[in-house]
């Protein structure tokens, strides 16, 4: 049987953090459907498009990683490509509180699609995307935060951004 998981995120944009859960989906399941939401109350730093492309980029040699954007209810989205499961990824406890109940709420609507946690190891648990964000405002090195295949575009990505 062919096993799928969603990994449901912002991805504004990807960071090292993120390539760690999405490696440990790949080590579990056949297929990991990185999806990234596009939350109408959260309107973003970069555009939709730049940041699927980035993720694209970074599996460009991994055909078990499918890349697609989503609106609605995350566990709609799952129910409807055939994920047996949505990965999330654990930092805090502040992270476990709240994940905590929408993977409840989740488990109400959809009792068949579970929500599996990943503690994010050591090196990456203080990554954020926030963090990543604020550091491309104001200059601050971003050296191992992010993967070497986007980091050029990123940087030039927010340099526009936030000279206009
Ligand atoms: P959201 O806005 O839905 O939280 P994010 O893109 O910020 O979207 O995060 C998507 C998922 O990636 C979440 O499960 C988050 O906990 C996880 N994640 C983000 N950064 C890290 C990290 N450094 N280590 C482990 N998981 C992470």
């Amino acid at each position: 049987m062919h096993t799928k998981v969603l990994f449901p995120g912002s991805f504004d944009p990807i960071t090292n953090g993120h390539i760690e859960v999405i490696d440990y989906g790949l080590g579990l399941f056949d297929t990991v459907v990185v999806g990234l939401g596009i939350n109408t109350s959260k309107s973003g730093l970069f555009a939709p498009e730049d940041r699927l492309e980035w993720i694209r980029r970074c599996y460009a040699h991994e055909p078990r990683v499918q890349v697609e954007v989503y609106n609605g209810l995350t566990v709609h989205f799952a129910q409807q490509i055939g994920a047996s499961h949505m990965l999330r990824g654990l930092r805090t406890a502040v992270d476990f509180e709240y994940e905590k109940s929408i993977a409840l709420i989740n488990r109400q609507i959809c009792p068949d699609v579970r929500t599996l946690f990943m503690i994010a190891g050591p090196e990456w648990s203080h990554i954020s995307s926030t963090l990543v964000r604020e550091l491309l405002r104001f200059g601050g090195s971003l050296n191992g935060l992010l993967p070497d295949a986007v980091l050029p575009d990123v940087q030039a990505a927010a340099a526009q951004k936030f000279r206009s």
